[in-house]
């Protein structure tokens, strides 16, 4: 096996290019609203009203209410 012939195979025409995912606009394009606590960047678009948390803030406060009571 050589490395070399392995990477520079361009003209072989059997291998496969990976498709870059640059033309879509993911979720990631939206600006992310910041946690209300850590001010980490959430799950939750900025256009959501109210408090938003990450989600580490977010089971930690799950926990916190699971618990109490
Ligand atoms: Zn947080």
């Amino acid at each position: 096996m050589d490395a070399s012939s392995y990477c520079a195979g361009s003209g072989t025409g059997g291998d496969r290019s990976r498709p870059e995912p640059a033309a879509d606009p993911g979720p990631d394009a939206s600006p992310r609203a910041e946690c209300v606590l850590c001010r980490e960047p959430t799950e939750y678009p900025e256009s959501v009203k109210g408090i938003t948390l990450c989600p580490v803030c977010e089971w930690q406060e799950a926990q916190r209410t699971a618990c109490s009571g």
